[in-house]
Formats: structure tokens, sequence, C-alpha cells
């Protein structure tokens, strides 16, 4: 900062609170908003709630007490008068004010007691001596903080536009994309976000979607993505075990599964496969909706990389899902010969250091576990495939994480990240802009959609009838349990006196129950009771949310569903309509519902895609809550809103491509213009 002058240590300290660092931080913090000081309004013309630059002659000033002592002076200019209300002064000014003093005054008119007024405005008292002409451009209002004035932060922009010619900020979007885009030049943009011209649309400029603010976001979104294209390069820099080998395990995996693989399936594992015959670390993120079959998938590419001589290791989000996963891949991989393992939060210390020796000598083919299976001292022998599955966020800097985790020297295991739900296409550009996408976008054939209900808490009696008859026909019923306060233990509890409710309401069911404070062996229990279908009613808290896989359940009921998100609502519906049979959803609410309550679970009711919903979610949500990276690189834009912006998105990323290509050296100019000394700013938590 020291770039600008008159600047010490406390001014740089409060600059700082502002994000500002460099003389291009302070280039890129737009105004607020604008205020027109550039005509003088008429006294009569004004409206209140306006802000007005007026001039006229003092008529009477006085002190007077209404409660509280104040300063009242009255101006007239021949076409009106304006009362000045001042609660704060000094004597001085009493006699400053003397009638007949001709007055310049900025601020805010409001609706008095005796006429219009304004209250502690701006004034100059005799404007029309010393060239004090009016501005010929609008005057910016910066957002500013404790000690640092307007005057100071608009001198201190004032300079850094002065020194444009030396910022190295030439335009380098070629004419064509500032033509259709309809932009002015990063200069000309610059200059028109800090200083407008009378005519300009402020309205559209304080929204963000002026042309010269959509080129200072474009110019950042580059940025954005050039910085995540680096991680990208840095990882791809990195080399990884070539999996060529294809010694007839993945047919014979083929043949256990049971059904075909469907074509979207098909076409993502040959591009999996693709990425991992390679000798660089593959990154590559697989979307696919509930239930679109990513497990498969996942466990198709694991056997390609023991076939190869590699161990594998699969990450769950909760420790009910890593038991499923171990049933499930034991189920398939142990008949071929291979070894599944898991590696648990909750077993002994002894099994423990056994299981560890297994993945340390290379004897265990396929470890799974929750997140724990990297922050802990796992060494594996020869690691080749990382599968995140069912991933809710999507922050970078986990990713990075789990890479070293893998890392062996110069080596790095091949990554594949599932998601739990869809992301839409523009936001998983920007949030994933370091990873390959592959998406799933066809469900298992002979599915039938899940029809939604929403039912008010007061027909109760009502669903559990409909419990009652679904079971009597050989169903399975999920009913989820979800509380308004983020306490565990209440969700439990609720869960439990449902499950006792339900249980005596219906005598002639099995009911289970599984909550996150059950022990890990009773919550096994339970599951794999519900699998094997012994169990016709799960009463369950949201830790089912995920992943969960019981294709004969094709009933699901979820209390207080007007506290849910689209994307859990989402998930949790996907837990059924796994089978051929169809199924029902009944969302259960509280009246009345709040408009976000209505409009969500309308979504729900309205459609079953997941892209969409997601869409919705973005809409409803913003992206930070969308990808789960509230606190990461995605808030973090100072102008660019990946909601309002979303149409820049793909010129950001094709102009960033070719910037890489053409002009690396600009490229990290770019970069550092942006993200000045912290180059993963939009990388790290
Ligand atoms: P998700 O993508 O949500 O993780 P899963 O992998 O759990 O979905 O698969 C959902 C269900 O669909 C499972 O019961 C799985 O066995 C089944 N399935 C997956 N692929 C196919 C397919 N090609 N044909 C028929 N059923 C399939
Ligand atoms: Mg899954």
């Amino acid at each position: 900062m020291s770039a600008l002058d008159g600047v010490g240590p406390a001014l740089q300290g409060r600059l700082e609170r502002l994000g500002i660092h460099s003389p291009a931080d302070l280039l890129f913090h737009l105004p607020l908003r604008y205020q027109d000081r550039t005509r003088v309004v008429a006294l009569g013309a004004l409206r209140p709630g306006q802000y007005a630059l007026v001039e006229g002659t003092v008529a009477l000033t006085e002190e007077v007490r209404r409660g509280r002592r104040m300063l009242l002076s009255r101006i007239g200019d021949g076409s009106g008068f304006l009362t000045l209300r001042f609660f704060h002064y000094r004597s001085s000014q009493v006699r400053l004010l003397q009638a007949g003093r001709r007055l310049r005054c900025y601020g805010e008119v409001r609706a008095g007691a005796t006429g219009l007024e304004m209250v502690h405005p701006e004034y100059r008292v005799d404007p029309d001596s010393g060239g004090n002409a009016t501005e010929d451009r609008l005057t910016p209002v910066y957002p500013a903080t404790e000690g640092l004035s307007q005057y100071r932060l608009r001198q201190l922009c004032r300079q850094a536009l002065d020194w444009l010619p030396r910022l190295d900020l030439q335009e380098y979007l070629p004419p064509d994309v500032l033509r259709r885009q309809g932009m002015p030049t990063l200069e000309q943009a610059l200059l028109e976000a800090h200083h407008p011209s009378p005519e300009t649309d402020v309205a559209a400029l304080e929204a963000g979607t002026h042309p010269a603010v959509r080129r200072l976001a474009l110019d950042e979104l580059i940025a954005h993505q050039l910085s995540l294209r680096r991680v990208r390069q840095r990882a791809r820099s990195f080399r990884a075990p070539a999996l060529t080998i294809e010694n007839g395990l993945e047919s014979r995996l083929r043949q256990q599964l049971g059904f075909e693989l469907t074509g979207a399936q098909r076409r993502v594992l040959s591009e999996l496969q693709t990425d991992m015959t390679a000798p660089r670390p593959m990154m590559r993120l697989v979307q696919g909706d509930v239930g679109s079959g990513k497990t498969a998938v996942a466990a198709l590419a694991a056997v390609r990389a023991v076939a190869s001589g590699f161990q594998v290791a699969l990450m769950a989000p909760t420790e009910l899902l890593a038991e499923q996963h171990q049933r499930n891949f034991a189920r398939w991989f142990e008949p071929l010969g291979l070894s599944v393992l898991r590696l648990g939060g909750r077993q002994g210390v002894r099994e423990r250091r056994a299981l560890l020796a297994r993945i340390a000598s290379g004897e265990a083919h396929l470890v799974i576990g929750t997140h724990a299976l990297f922050e802990q001292q796992v060494n594996f022998s020869r690691l080749g495939l990382v599968i995140v599955d069912e991933q809710h966020r999507f922050g970078v800097h986990q990713r990075l994480a789990l890479r070293e985790k893998g890392t062996h020297g110069e080596v790095l295991p091949h990554q594949l990240i599932m998601t739990a739900t869809p992301i839409p296409r523009t936001l998983a550009m920007v949030a994933c802009a370091d990873l390959d996408v592959s998406v799933i976008d066809e469900l298992p054939p002979g599915r039938k959609p899940v029809t939604t209900v929403a039912l008010p808490e007061t027909r109760r009696a009502d669903v559990v009838a409909r419990v009652q008859a679904a079971c009597a026909s050989g169903a399975q019923v999920y009913w989820v349990c979800t509380l308004v306060e983020e306490s565990d233990v209440l969700q439990c509890e609720a869960a439990e006196q449902t499950a006792a409710a339900l249980a005596e309401a219906l005598p002639e069911l099995h009911v289970a129950l599984v909550h996150g404070r059950l022990s890990g062996t009773d919550k096994s229990a339970a599951m794999t009771a519900f699998e094997r279908g012994e169990v016709d009613l799960l009463v369950a808290t949201t830790v089912i949310e995920v992943g969960v896989d019981v294709p004969n359940a094709s009933l699901m009921i979820i209390e207080n569903a007007e506290r849910l998100g689209l994307a859990q609502l989402h998930q949790l519906r996907g837990r059924v309509g796994r089978g051929e049979t169809g199924g029902v959803c009944v969302l259960m609410y509280h009246a009345p519902l709040s408009e976000v309550a209505r409009t969500r679970l309308a979504a729900m009711r309205e459609t079953v895609d997941g892209f969409e919903i997601a869409r919705r979610d973005l809409a409803l949500r913003g992206p930070g809550e969308l990808l789960g990276t509230r606190q990461t690189g995605e808030q973090r834009l100072r102008i660019a809103d990946l909601l309002r912006d979303q149409d820049l998105l793909p010129v950001a990323q094709r102009e960033a491509d070719r910037l890489l290509a053409q002009k690396p050296a600009l490229a990290d100019r770019i970069i550092s213009r942006w993200l000045g000394r912290d180059p993963d700013r939009y990388v790290q938590a």
C-alpha cells in the first residue's frame, strides 16, 4: 500500500480491514452507491427521500429547545424553503449561518413538521467564492470502516485512478468479445464505476448489472478461473500410476452386479478408465442424480486399480454408509478373491492395529471408511485410487488436503469424487474448475418416478393408515424424524418417541429405529434387518439421508418437512423409488407455511429431477449454501456474483483457457492483481 501517498501504518491497518492491500485493491473497491452533486436542485422541486445538492440564502437561524437543544436554519432560493436541522453544533456555526449568508448543502430531504428539511447536511458557506463549481461526475460512496472517512477513501481511490496508466491494466480481452458483451474496456469500466457521468444508469451500477460493473466482474471471474486452473496444472504435474491392466476382473464384477450398466454409466466408466490409464492423476467429479447408480461405476473403477496391482480407498460421509458399502462391496469383491476392509471409529485397539497392518502390507485391496481414513495414521502400501462418495461440500481446499494425504513422493493416487446432490452446470464450472466433470444423466431402467405429496401434521392419522396399508402389501417404509433444534439429543429422543408411538399404533409391524446416538452395533443391526426385509418400518433421523440403498423401501414419511432445505429433501426422497414398484414420499408439515417453505414443498411436488431441484435451490439459497462452502473461495468474490453473473461464467472459462495457452505471463498478472500476495485465496477454506 506504501505505493500510495500519505498512507501510514494506521491508515494501512484500516484499509486492510476493508481487504485493501494494494492500489489495485482500491480500484476494485467499488462504490455502494452514488450521489448526484452535478446539479443544484431548486428548493421548490425537492421531494422527500431524495438526496440533493441545493443552494439558498439563509433567512433565519435560531437555537431552539424542544426537549433537546438544536440549531435550525431556514434557507430559501425564490422557488421554496428548506429547513436545516443540527443536533450537534458549535457556537461558531450559529454565527456562520447568520441570515443573508449563501449556502450550498448536500443531504437527504425529509418531510419535517414545518415542511421539507435536511438533518445534518453537508454544507458550505459562500459557495460561489473560490471557484467551487458543481461536480461534473457523480460522487461515489464507498463501503467504509471506522476511522476511515468517505472523504479520505474518495481521495485514495481517485489517486489510484490517476495511477491507472502505471497499474498494468491494459485491456486484454479481444475487441469482439467486448463488443458481443456490450462492455467497455477495463480502464473505461473502472472510471465509469468510480466516477460515472450524470447520465449513467445509477440503479444498474448499484445492482451490478451495468456493463462497467460486468466488465469488472468478468475480470474477477477470469482471475478466479485462472487461479483454479493453476491448482489443476500443479496437480497434473505430479505423476500417478498408470492403471492399465485389465485381467478379466472387470467383466467378472459386471456379472456379479446382476444388472446391465446404463448407457450413461458405461460412458462415464470409460471416461474414468481413460483418465486412470494415463500416468497423471485423474481428478474427476462424477455428477449423478440420486439413484443413478454411482456406486456400481465406482466399483468398476476400483477393480481396474486392483487389477493393476494397487489399493483403493473409499471414503463415505457417514459410518452408516461406510458399513453399507462394506456389505455391498464385500458381496461383489470377495467372490473375486479381493479383500474388502473397513476402518471404523469404534473398532478396538487390537482389531484396529491388525487392520492397519493389512493396509500397510497391501493385503487389503479396498479400504472403506469415513474422512477419518485420511485424518489418521493410515499407511497404504500402494494406493492407486481414492474414491470420495456422496460429497456435499466442494471446497477446493479439502481436495488439496486429500491429494496431499495420498502422496508418495511425486506420485499421487487418482481421485474420483462423486456428488451427493447435483449442482447446476454453471456452479460446477466455478466451484470445480480444478476437476474434470462427468455426468450420469440417465436412471436405471424401469424406475417409476416417486410421487410426492405434502400433508399438514393434522392428517397424521391418515399418514399412519397409509403406512399400515403399504406394509400390508409387502412394502417397506422409512419414517424420518427431523427437528427444529440442531440438538442431536432432542432429535434422537423424538425418533425414539415416534418409534414407540408407531409400534403401539401398528402392533402387527416390525418397527426398528436408527439414530446417531445408538451404538454402532445397534445401528448396523437395525439397518441390516431393514435391508433383509425383516423390518417393515424404519424410524430414523437424518442419518439415513445420504447413500442408503434398500430397493424394496417404497414409502417415505418426512416429518417437519417445512424445515428442511431442498437438497436435503431431495436426498432423503432418493431413498425410495429405487425398486421397480415406484415410490411415494409424504412431506408432513406444520401450517402455516412460510413463503420459502411453500416454494420448496412445491418444487418437491413438481419435479424429481435433481438438476432441476439444484437450479431452484440455487435461486433460493445462493451458491455458498448450495456448495456448502459459504466460508470458502466462492464467497470471497469481491465484485462478481455467481448467481447474477452466471451468463459470464462460460466467457470467463473460455478467456481463461485462451490466456493460459497464449499468454501465461499475463495470466499470472491477472491472478496477482485480484489475489495479490495471496494467490491461493480462492483455494483456502
Ligand atoms: P447413487 O447414484 O444414488 O449412489 P446407487 O449407486 O446407490 O445410486 O444405485 C441405486 C440403485 O440402483 C442400487 O440399488 C443399484 O444396485 C441400482 N442400480 C445401479 N445401476 C443399475 C443399472 N444399470 N440397472 C439397474 N439397477 C441399477
Ligand atoms: Mg450413492
